[in-house]
């Protein structure tokens, strides 16, 4: 919902704001990370550096003690012992620390081809042994390819000895040399820690440049697009306000159209119930015409009896009760035989009629279709035992609840419509099957016969009303209308099936299953 109303109700997007906060974060993120990159790089060339440095020392170093301390050393003793011979330590001591004079070399080792220490200017350093394996640097400068660590401030180095600053620690071959200065062999490894507490300043001093340039640079093109953006802003806002008054003309007038379709509506319903009140009349008016030719014929057939009847009784009376002819007497059973069926006939007619004229004044109320399937069949059961006698009714119920929101007589009446239909429509030993099944939402009522079926012209024609197929006299062609007229006015619908005549007809009611929502009752 807040959506839909971000988008109907675009004044209260605000394009500058969004566009600024937006800018300002991506700036900060990107000026950050840009500033780390080149931080990273500084650091890597930083150390490249140390690194080259680190070599041009060791090969200065390495000939400075070979041209100061060996040599001369090797002129005056035979061998050399920096071990147990003090002066020869002393020397080489003496040799190194004039070279590192000056440098940011904080120590220095060397060692010999076994890892042994044989001089350090950590002097209790002298004679610690590191082993192959122990230092994977000092192997490698063993075996003759120089190696370097970044030593953390706060780490521990391989000596064992904290590490309070930054410092690079490099592992070189340690070469005897020839006169020229040219290398001989490998005779041991030179370390040295260089301090790189510069290298803190560089990496923060890049970080820096790296974010003030990015800003600056992206603080530009900022404020460039601001301007674009403000401008556009400005054109969006004027273009929004047209369409915020547009469209509060269109909902203003939306509203006076909603409010004169209602009143349409209204007028078209009441003009409908006119329009059904007269086509109901119209109805009437026809049925009226087929009633009166209806009852015209058991009427004439009554009065005829009646007179007949009257005759022979006055006969009979002259007689002076002496009438003993029997063929006069079984015509007296047969004429009023007639006279009783006719006035059934009329009376059927009349109650259709009187059916018909009721159907719109539904009383709707929760009720059980399977309760008053069997009421129906109870009821029809009773009231035609001869009937029911000949034919078979099978019923088949579901067995969850069928429960609608209906008019009780109005059910039953379509109920017995249809029972009443089948049972016209089926030989002696035929058979009628009602079935009930529920589905999720609504339950379907099938009333099956084994009877006449029904030609394919005639069942799109079926539910109007007067529409039959039965001679003059026996039927008015109103029950199947009356069965629509019910079914629709409780939202439901019936339908007919029939695969032709002499392969019976199945009628199939489908109602709307009561919710428990629905224990207020629809007052139709
Ligand atoms: P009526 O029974 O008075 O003719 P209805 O509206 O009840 O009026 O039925 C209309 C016509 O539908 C019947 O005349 C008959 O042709 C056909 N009909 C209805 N039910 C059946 C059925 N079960 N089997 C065959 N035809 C049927």
């Amino acid at each position: 919902m807040p959506k839909f109303k971000k988008i109907l109700h675009p004044e209260k997007f605000n394009l500058i704001l969004y566009y600024t906060i937006t800018s300002f974060a991506i700036i900060a993120i990107l000026s950050f990370v840009i500033g780390k990159i080149f931080a990273r790089l500084e650091s890597q060339e930083f150390i490249k550096r140390s690194e080259k440095y680190a070599h041009n020392f060791i090969s200065h170093i390495n000939y400075e003690i070979y041209k100061d301390f060996l040599i001369p050393t090797l002129k005056k003793s035979e061998n050399i012992d920096l071990e147990n011979n003090r002066r020869q330590l002393r020397k080489l001591d003496n040799t190194v620390r004039e070279n590192l004079y000056g440098l940011n070399i904080r120590k220095l080792y060397l060692y010999d081809l076994e890892g042994n220490i044989i001089y350090s200017t950590v002097s209790e350093h002298i004679g610690f042994a590191i082993h192959r394996g122990e230092n994977k640097k000092l192997d490698s400068a063993i075996n003759g390819t120089p190696a370097s660590a970044l030593r953390l401030a706060g780490t521990v180095d391989s000596k064992g000895t904290h590490v309070p600053e930054t410092l690079l620690e490099s592992y070189y071959p340690f070469y005897e040399m020839n006169k020229d200065g040219t290398k001989k062999a490998q005779v041991g490894v030179l370390e040295i820690y260089q301090d790189m507490s510069e290298l803190k300043k560089q990496i923060k001093k890049a970080h820096q440049k790296a974010t003030i340039m990015t800003g600056s640079a992206m603080g530009g093109l900022f404020f460039a697009l601001y301007l674009i953006v403000l401008k556009a802003a400005r054109i969006i806002n004027a273009r929004t306000r047209q369409l915020t008054e547009a469209r509060n003309t269109l909902e203003q007038k939306v509203e006076e159209q909603t409010l004169e379709i209602r009143e349409a509506y209204k007028k078209l319903q009441h003009t409908q119930r006119k329009l059904v009140q007269s086509e109901k009349l119209a109805s009437i008016g026809t049925l009226a015409t087929g009633l009166a030719h209806e009852i015209n014929n058991p009427l004439a057939s009554v009065a005829g009896c009646a007179e007949g009847l009257n005759e022979r009784l006055v006969s009979i009376l002259s007689h002076q009760g002496k009438y003993t002819d029997k063929e006069e007497l079984e015509i007296f059973s047969e004429y009023l035989k007639i006279i009783s069926n006719e006035t059934y006939r009329c009376k059927s007619i009349i109650s259709n009629l009187l059916n018909f004229s009721r159907q719109s004044e539904p009383n709707f109320e929760r009720i059980d279709v399977n309760q008053i399937i069997n009421d129906t069949v109870a009821t029809i059961q009773y009231q035609y035992p001869a009937n029911e006698a000949k034919r078979k009714i099978q019923i088949n119920l579901s067995d969850r609840p069928c429960e609608i929101i209906g008019d009780p007589q109005q059910i039953k009446q379509v109920f017995i419509n249809l029972i009443t239909n089948s049972f016209h429509a089926t030989e002696t030993g035929g058979e009628i099957i009602i079935e009930t099944k529920t589905k999720k939402t609504t339950v379907q009522i099938i009333f099956k016969d084994t009877g006449i079926g029904i030609n394919p012209e005639h069942l799109d024609r079926i539910f109007d009303p007067f529409f039959t197929t039965k001679p003059t006299g026996k039927g008015t062609g109103i029950g199947l209308s009356i069965c629509y007229g019910i079914i629709d006015m409780h939202s439901g619908r019936i339908d007919v099936f029939s695969e032709g005549e002499g392969k019976g007809a199945v009628f199939e009611i489908t109602l709307p299953l009561a919710g428990k929502q629905d224990n207020d009752m629809r007052t139709g």
